[in-house]
């Protein structure tokens, strides 16, 4: 260990996040003073004073590298050093291709390394402010539960549209599954706007028998109810969608999902009874969101129920519906692509208060603040991770990938994202090709193929980037 001459980087929040940020900075030398509350005052959701609790599943979802986009992270996380995916590994349970861990050992084994280490200092200490001026590199990584009053200073300093208390998630599609022959490229009354073409959203139609038996399956569907301690979160304009379908079976029809100014492209005749509509999510055009159809029904529920829309019948969701409470910033517009608050620079946001989602995507959001910072004070070059990677795409995303929709500038699209296949760069024109010998070659098999070229891509970046190759 050298340089620890070094004056210290300040991290508060001993989470996934915050954690994964002061192992990594302090492995480059750097000293770090960790400030974790807990231990003085606890969260609604937190059982421990463990550092890196795990609040709620215990699994860190699944483990193949080779075709699904969180094993690509663990697996980019895993070369980057991290502490977080070392001591997971040390604490796993059997749970078949996922990473699940025993979760008193998990925070037991991260607690006692980052106590250990030499270079980090643990402070169990509310900071009920932003960082003071001289704590010139500083980390805010305090979680979906961030204590009220750091809550409020970073309203104060961000503005109040720019810090959510609620996340209010609608469902984001992979475009490539959904079906083009039903649905078409409209916006509402062919309407330009400042940054459209008039084609901005795709529209799927629905018959008066289609819209009625998808109100039913709305009504009975099956619904996750809030924590006590979560309050009632939405108010009329971000109810969930089988809300308005109890209120009355023409709520939706005249909310979220009127057809009014929209012309069937490949049925101009036929006026649909009603429209659901997706808007375009990140830049690369690969994701949309269905609008307005944030929800609390079960996951296995909605994909259930979507896939009755027509044209969504084979839709591949790239993230599910939710409402939960979640404190985290407009990262997009904030941050700088090396996670520094535009209007602070030195102050970073890492883990889930900037805007992903999981246990995952805070740890590596937190893994990547470390490494900047820690650059930062040894005077080095920020070194960003490409695109092509997990890391690299979920940074993208949050600092800058996802769209802010001119029809919200209120800014409530921004919603938490977790990893997916969808926030990757498109792979090279031609990349798929048929294998030799295989007689039918699905849309299915192209999916796999697709998923494992673009996971190979990735590992073989983050080995560049990381000097590793
Ligand atoms: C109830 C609930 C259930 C969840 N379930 C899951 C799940 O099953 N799977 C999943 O992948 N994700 C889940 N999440 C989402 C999320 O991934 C986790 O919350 C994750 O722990 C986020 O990591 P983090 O480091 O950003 O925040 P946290 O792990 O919450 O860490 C933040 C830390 O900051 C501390 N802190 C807060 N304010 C201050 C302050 N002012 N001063 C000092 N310290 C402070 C807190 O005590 C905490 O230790 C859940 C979230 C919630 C709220």
């Amino acid at each position: 260990m050298t340089n620890s001459t070094l004056s210290p980087i300040h991290i508060i929040g001993g989470g996934l996040a915050g954690s994964e940020a002061a192992w990594q900075a302090a492995e480059a030398g750097v000293p770090v003073i960790l400030h974790e509350m807990r231990g003085v005052r606890g969260t609604d959701a937190h059982k421990t004073d463990g550092l890196a609790e795990l609040v709620c599943s215990n699994s860190f979802r699944s483990d193949d590298a080779t075709a699904n986009a969180v094993g690509v992270i663990h697996a980019e996380m895993r070369l980057a050093g991290s502490l977080v995916m070392a001591c997971a590994d040390k604490h796993q349970v059997p749970a078949g291709g996922a990473l699940a861990v025993d979760r008193d050992g998990f925070s037991e084994a991260v607690t006692a390394a980052i106590q250990q280490h030499p270079l980090i200092t643990v402070t169990r200490e509310e900071v009920t402010g932003l960082p003071p001026e001289e704590w010139d590199l500083a980390i805010i990584a305090t979680g979906p539960l961030t204590s009220p009053a750091l809550a409020e200073a970073i309203r104060e300093k961000t503005g109040t549209d720019a810090l959510a208390f609620f996340d209010a998630i609608a469902p984001i599609v992979h475009t490539d599954s959904i079906n083009m022959d039903i649905c078409w490229f409209q916006s509402r009354y062919d309407k330009v706007g400042p940054g459209g073409t008039g084609k901005d959203y795709i529209n799927c139609p629905l018959d008066e028998t289609q819209y009625n038996a998808f109100i039913d399956a709305l009504i009975e569907g099956d619904a996750v109810g809030f924590k006590e301690w979560e309050g009632t979160p939405y108010f009329d304009g971000c109810l969930p969608i089988e809300v308005m379908a109890e209120r009355g079976r023409e709520t939706l029809r005249h909310g979220p999902m009127k057809p009014m100014g929209l012309t069937n492209a490949h049925n101009p005749t036929v006026k649909p009874y009603a429209v659901v509509q997706l808007r375009q999510d990140n830049a690369l055009g690969t994701l949309y969101n269905m609008v307005g159809f944030q929800t609390k029904l079960r996951y296995g529920a909605q994909a259930e129920i979507f896939r009755m829309i027509p044209g969504l019948e084979n839709a591949e969701f790239a993230r599910l519906g939710g409402l939960h409470r979640n404190t985290y910033i407009h990262s997009p517009t904030l941050l700088d692509r090396s996670l520094q608050l535009r209007a602070r620079p030195g102050l970073r946001f890492a883990g889930q208060i900037t805007g992903c989602e999981g246990y995952v995507e805070s740890a590596s959001i937190g893994l990547l603040a470390g490494r900047f910072a820690a650059a930062q004070r040894k005077g080095e070059t920020i070194s960003i991770p490409p695109a092509t990677t997990a890391l690299g795409s979920l940074l993208n995303h949050i600092t800058g990938g996802h769209i802010v929709s001119d029809e919200e500038p209120g800014k409530r699209s921004f919603q938490p994202m977790n990893i997916n296949f969808g926030l990757f760069p498109e792979l090279e024109p031609g990349s798929i090709v048929k294998p030799e010998g295989i007689k039918r070659f699905r849309g299915k098999d192209k999916t796999i193929m697709k998923r494992q070229l673009i996971a190979a891509r990735a590992l073989e970046h983050c080995k560049t980037w990381l000097g590793a190759a």
